[in-house]
């Protein structure tokens, strides 16, 4: 079956369309919903977080765009189980 990580699907950059390739991605959170992957795009340094939902079927992710690094992620995740729209009502507020 190989390395499952590998099977995430990526997406490119939704910055600069690059394609993240070999980009250093870090699992920040994990539960029954699948994982939160974070990824720094090399080419122009922008951060993405993913949430990755597993089932038998299918793998799929699902962008969440942040500016965080993934130490704050890590912490944030940890501080405290959030859903969503949690997650979105903060980076709003963090971006302004
Ligand atoms: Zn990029």
């Amino acid at each position: 079956m190989g390395d499952f990580s590998q099977q995430v699907p990526m997406p490119d950059c939704p910055f600069c369309g690059v394609a993240y390739g070999a980009a250093p991605r870090v699992i920040v959170d994990e539960g029954s919903y699948g994982e939160m992957v974070h990824v720094t795009c090399l080419a122009c340094g922008r951060a993405l977080a993913m949430r990755v939902e597993r089932s038998p079927q299918a793998v799929r992710s699902v962008g969440l765009l942040t500016d965080c690094n993934a130490e704050d992620y890590r912490h944030f995740w940890q501080a405290e189980r959030v859903s969503l729209d949690d997650v979105l009502r903060v980076h709003e507020g963090l971006s302004r």
